[in-house]
C-alpha cells in the first residue's frame, strides 16, 4: 500500500468516520456531535481527522488551543463550527477570534476580554467538579452568561462542562453529582437563553450515559477507535484508526554471553537471532517498553529486548536460523496482522498510563500515511502535495 519506511503511522479515515457515525448512532438525532481533533488529532493527524469525522456525520471541531484553529482554518476548514477549548493569554484569544473560532469563557473579566479583543462567539465553563478551567460558583457562572448575553460584540453561543470521572465506570458518584450540578444550573440558562448549546459529555460520557449528551458531545478519543475506558475498543464497537510500524532492517546472530544495546541490559542466555529495527523513544515508542513490549513480524508476536534507543530497537526472533528470512518484513508496533493484534490500549497498560498519550506521543518524525481501509487515500496525497509545494 505504501512504501516501507524506517517508521510509519497508518491511519486509517474511513476508520474515523465509522466511529463517529457509531458515536452517532447512541445520540438523538438532534444532538450535535464535536470531534475533538486537538493534539494533531491525538496524534492521527487533525486535518484528516476532521474531514473524516465530519464524514462521518460530527457537525463541530474543537481543538485545546489557538494556533490549532488557525491550522484548521487555512487547512480548508473555513466554515465548519471550532470551539477552542483552553485558556487563552491575550494574543492567543486575538489568534482565536480572527479565525472565528468560539472560546471558552469563566469570569466576566473574560468576557470583556474577549469584548475587548473585538468580539466573538463565548461558552460559559461550570466547573461543576473537575476542578480545572471554569468557576466552581454557579451563582458566578449565571453572572458570566449574562455579561456575555448583554456585551455589546459578544455572542453567548454555549454552556458547558467537563467530567473527572467519566471514563471511571466504578464512580458513579462524582460523576452523577457533577451531572446533576450542571443539569440543572443548564436547565436554568436555557430558559432565559433558550438558543444556547448545552454541552458537556467526552467519549466516555457520550458511550455511558444519555442523560449527559444534551445539544452536543465532544468526543475526542473514541473517534479515533479507542476507548475510553481503556478496555478492548471492540466492545463499545470502536475501530482503531492508527498503525505504527517499521520493519526488520537487520537479523543478526547473537551468540550466549553476548549483549544487544546500551547499558548491556540484554544478555542472551543461549544462542538467538535478534531482528534490529530502526524506530525508538525519537519516534514516540517510549524507552520504559525496554525489555517489555512486544512486536508483530510475520503475523506472531516477538519481544523487545534491551534498552529502546532513540533510532533502533531489538527483538528476540528466536533460535531457529530460518529468522534470516524474516530481513526486511514489516514489524507492527500498534496493530492487527492475521490473527494477532497490538492495540494502543495493551501499550498504555504496560506503561501504566493511558491510551491517549500512546498515540499523542508518535512524534513528528513519523510520517502518517491516510487511506481508505487499505486504498489509497488520492485526494489527501494530493493535497499533500500541494502543501509541499507551497512549503518548497
Ligand atoms: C479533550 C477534551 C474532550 C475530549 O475528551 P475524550 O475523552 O478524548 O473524548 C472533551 N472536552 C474537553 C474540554 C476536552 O479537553
Amino acid at each position: 500500500m505504501s512504501a516501507q519506511r524506517r517508521a510509519l503511522a497508518r491511519v486509517n479515515v474511513a476508520a474515523i468516520e465509522r466511529n463517529v457515525a457509531t458515536l452517532r448512532g447512541h445520540l438523538r438525532s438532534e444532538t450535535e456531535l464535536c470531534a475533538v481533533v486537538k493534539a494533531d488529532g491525538y496524534g492521527h493527524g487533525a486535518a484528516p481527522a476532521a474531514r473524516a469525522a465530519l464524514a462521518g456525520g460530527a457537525g463541530w471541531l474543537a481543538v485545546a488551543g489557538s494556533l490549532e484553529a488557525v491550522r484548521l482554518r487555512a487547512e480548508g476548514f473555513g466554515e465548519v463550527p471550532l470551539l477552542v477549548m483552553g485558556a487563552l493569554s491575550g494574543t492567543e484569544l486575538r489568534e482565536a477570534l480572527a479565525a472565528r473560532a468560539d472560546v471558552v469563557v469563566w469570569s466576566e473579566r473574560e468576557v470583556a476580554r474577549v469584548a475587548a479583543a473585538g468580539g466573538g462567539r463565548v461558552h460559559v465553563k461550570l466547573d461543576s467538579g473537575m476542578g480545572r478551567l471554569g468557576t466552581r460558583d454557579v451563582r458566578e457562572a449565571s453572572g458570566v452568561v449574562e455579561a456575555a448575553a448583554r456585551s455589546e460584540g459578544v455572542r453567548l453561543a454555549g454552556v458547558m462542562t467537563h467530567f473527572a470521572t467519566a471514563d471511571d465506570a466504578g464512580d458513579g458518584e462524582h460523576f452523577a453529582r457533577q451531572l446533576e450540578l450542571f443539569s440543572e444550573w443548564a436547565g436554568q440558562v436555557k430558559r432565559a437563553h433558550p438558543h444556547v448549546l448545552v454541552h458537556a459529555a467526552n467519549s466516555a460520557a457520550t458511550l455511558r450515559e444519555g442523560r449527559a449528551h444534551f445539544d452536543m458531545v465532544r468526543c475526542g478519543v473514541a473517534i479515533y477507535g479507542m476507548d475510553p475506558f481503556g478496555e478492548d475498543p471492540a466492545r463499545a464497537g470502536l475501530e482503531p484508526a492508527l498503525e505504527l510500524c517499521s520493519y526488520v532492517a537487520e537479523v543478526k546472530l547473537c551468540r550466549a554471553g553476548e549483549s544487544a544495546g546500551y547499558g548491556r541490559r540484554f544478555v542472551a542466555r543461549g544462542d538467538t537471532y535478534l531482528g534490529v529495527l530502526p524506530i525508538g523513544y525519537g519516534d514516540g515508542w517510549r524507552r520504559a517498553l525496554s525489555e517489555r513490549g512486544e512486536v508483530l513480524i510475520g503475523g506472531r508476536r516477538r519481544p523487545l529486548v534491551g534498552t529502546i534507543s532513540m533510532d533502533n530497537l531489538t527483538v528476540d526472533l528466536g533460535a531457529d536460523p530460518a529468522a534470516a528470512t524474516l530481513r526486511g518484513r514489516e514489524a507492527v508496533l500498534i496493530g492487527a496482522r492475521e490473527r494477532e493484534r497490538i492495540t494502543a490500549e495493551e501499550i498504555a497498560a504496560r506503561l501504566a498510563t493511558i491510551n491517549y498519550e500512546v498515540t499523542c506521543a508518535v512524534t513528528a518524525r513519523v510520517p502518517r500515511v491516510h487511506h481508505r481501509d487499505g486504498r489509497h487515500d488520492a485526494e489527501a496525497q494530493a493535497r499533500r502535495q500541494r502543501i509541499g509545494d507551497a512549503a518548497a
